[in-house]
């Protein structure tokens, strides 16, 4: 084992390594990314994203794993976005619309969360849910455009949830 094959030495728990094997918090994408130790979580490198998403595709196809990470954790969020005002039900029947926002995580296989926006009648009942972003203030607001665009004058409110739910404040700020 020399040190050009394990680059990486964690000062806390001693841990060697090689760059592929940190972790990392994919959400960052696009803005920087620290890169932690596998086994107690010191952070060993932070690294700027200057790429572009063509830049970004092209390293991935070339096989740099992070990105491919990266990029396939973003696809699945853009995924679950609103395409089209049809996608929110009608809701013919109710002339006010007091609504709330909440982020829940509901655990797939894998070790990334996985943590949607859940958008729900004040009386409980979701009329929306997509996938976040870690800081997802700005979505928030592009959602209060998307929900006036639908229900036009029913559309009331949007109020976060202020129940115990963790995501919900976790997602709003990011880090
Ligand atoms: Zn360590």
């Amino acid at each position: 084992m020399t040190t050009e094959d394990h680059p990486f030495v964690c000062p806390t728990c001693a841990w060697r390594g090689t760059e592929n094997e940190l972790d990392c918090d994919y959400s960052l994408f696009g803005e920087y990314t620290e890169k932690t130790c596998p086994k107690c979580s010191t952070v060993l490198q932070t690294v700027r994203n200057y790429v572009t998403a063509e830049e970004a595709q092209q390293q991935a196809d070339a096989g740099n794993a992070w990105l491919q990470q990266a990029i396939s954790y973003r696809s699945r969020i853009e995924q679950s976005q609103l395409k089209s005002l049809d996608q929110f039900p009608e809701l013919a029947d109710r002339s006010e619309l007091e609504l709330v926002w909440e982020c829940v995580n509901i655990p797939e296989e894998g070790r990334q969360e996985s943590v949607w926006i859940i958008i729900r009648l004040s009386t409980g009942e979701p009329i929306w849910r997509e996938r976040s972003y870690y800081g997802n203030q700005a979505r928030f607001s592009e959602m209060k455009e998307l929900l006036t665009l639908k229900y036009g004058d029913r559309f009331k409110s949007l109020e976060r949830d202020c129940s115990d739910h963790l995501y919900t404040s976790l997602y709003w700020y990011g880090d």
